[in-house]
């Protein structure tokens, strides 16, 4: 067995990484990103997700939700597209459009009809894609689902649902080779996220230095994920859509928090900072 190869995502590494707008970019150009989750009482999580991954410069976004939702995030995010099914909780995954990234699982539920819905729908996909939350629990059932989805599908589980997807780890040590093994394993990009984030992709781990404890607040996870989801939308490969985009995350929390304090900072506030993090990369 190779030795792990370890990188510091710093300012240099996530300037390497990042993509400026082009000139002549239109929306058509900038990617569609389509954002699937969503339950009676968790329509935030979508909202937040969908918001943040336009926020991170892809053209488009649509969300795809339970019918309970559509006024929510219409009203909430009128910029987003709105496309349903089910009435309280997603009970089929269908659609006409071609998006170029998904992001999957954010307020999701796990009832019965949704896990149908969700492992249906991931079997047949192609598109890159990041998983998330519930749908990251569905996953966790049965590992050999995992071999399912496309080569660098990106997973973005917190500790709970590392543990849950893998096993639990005696130290910090064992769960870093366990996180690397797992990634080579299944053919995944492996984003364990914590309070220092790290990236597992093609054996190499990539630990990041931007984010503060301000980011222990409900929805920062699913605000991840749609800036990763917009990344990708935006054709930044797997690799490096997830360790820029966990670098401009973290960088967002570490501005806002210096104006509206940690303990007063919200997933809301990490859209809303988005915008200087890009201006201190670019
Ligand atoms: P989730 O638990 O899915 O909402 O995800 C939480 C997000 O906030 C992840 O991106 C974590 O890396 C980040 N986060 C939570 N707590 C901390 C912390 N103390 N320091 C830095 N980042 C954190
Ligand atoms: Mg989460």
């Amino acid at each position: 067995n190779e030795p792990t190869q370890f990188f510091l995502t710093d300012r240099t590494e996530a300037h390497q990484r990042y993509r400026p707008v082009p000139a002549h970019a239109h929306k058509g150009t900038q990617g569609h990103a389509l954002i699937i989750g969503g339950s009676y009482g968790k329509i935030g999580a979508v909202t937040l997700s969908s918001k943040a991954a336009l926020k991170s410069g892809c053209g488009l976004v649509t969300a795809y939700i339970p019918k309970c939702g559509y006024t929510i995030v219409q009203t909430a995010f009128p910029e987003a597209m709105v496309l349903t099914g089910g009435e309280e909780h997603i009970n089929t995954i269908a659609f006409d459009i071609e998006p170029k990234a998904i992001g999957i699982g954010m307020g999701l539920g796990q009832q019965p009809e949704t896990q149908q819905a969700v492992l249906e729908f991931l079997k047949h996909q192609k598109t890159p894609m990041v998983i998330d939350a519930d749908a990251l629990n569905i996953l966790s059932y049965n590992n050999e689902w995992l071999n399912m989805l496309p080569e660098n599908t990106i997973l973005t589980p917190h500790p709970k649902e590392l543990e849950r997807l893998m096993g639990s780890w005696e130290d910090d040590f064992e769960k870093m080779e366990k996180i690397r093994a797992f990634a080579k394993e299944h053919k995944i990009i492996l984003v364990a996220k914590d309070a220092f984030t790290i990236v597992a992709c093609n054996d190499r781990v990539h630990i990041n230095s931007t984010g503060n404890a301000g980011l222990a607040t409900g929805g920062s996870g699913d605000v991840l994920t749609g800036i990763i989801t917009g990344l990708l939308a935006q054709s930044y490969s797997p690799a490096d859509a997830a360790i820029f985009g966990v670098y401009l995350h973290g960088l967002a929390a570490d501005i806002g928090v210096c104006e509206t304090s940690k303990q007063a900072f919200t997933a809301s506030d990490i859209i809303n900072y988005l915008g200087a993090a890009y201006l201190k990369i670019e």
